[in-house]
């Protein structure tokens, strides 16, 4: 195996962020629709159910058929936790991961702040995005996130 394939495996095997290109992942219109500072996820055109995360298939109906709706960008922090030390390839620690309430769904996200001590259950957050490494292919790769205002 030359070096540079090598080291391709090495980068991809230590990469913890979904590819989020058309050819790597069924739900990248969510990553496309996070690149336009859009929070979106899926509705089930069976029975209208509105899943977090996005599905490719409906849990209540099983149907594979679904289209992308808008989220408010606003929430509420409803559990959350720092963590201190071991933070993914280009993040510092201290980090905080939480459950935010979104209406009446319920999405992990990690909280962008600057005080993570000053964190409290009940706070609102709206929605950001975070820049994390590019595609292989040298895409933008982007994550949903809140934060404190
Ligand atoms: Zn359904």
């Amino acid at each position: 195996m030359a070096l540079d394939k090598m080291t391709d495996l090495y980068l991809r095997t230590s990469d913890p962020y979904p590819l989020q290109s058309a050819a790597f992942n069924g739900l990248h219109e969510f990553y496309a629709h996070l690149r336009e500072g859009r929070l979106t996820t899926t509705r089930c055109l069976g029975c209208g159910s509105v899943c977090w995360p996005p599905r490719r298939f409906c849990p209540e109906c099983l149907t594979d058929k679904f289209d992308w709706v808008d989220l408010p960008k606003e929430g509420t922090i409803h559990a959350f936790s720092i963590q201190e030390a071991g933070a993914p390839q280009g993040f510092l620690a201290p980090l905080v991961f939480a459950v935010v309430k979104v209406e009446e769904l319920r999405i992990f996200s990690l909280i962008s702040c600057s005080e993570p001590k000053k964190i409290a259950l009940g706070q609102r957050v709206r929605f950001t995005t975070l820049a994390v490494t590019n595609e292989p292919g040298g895409e933008k790769r982007m994550l949903h996130a809140f934060e404190p205002f």
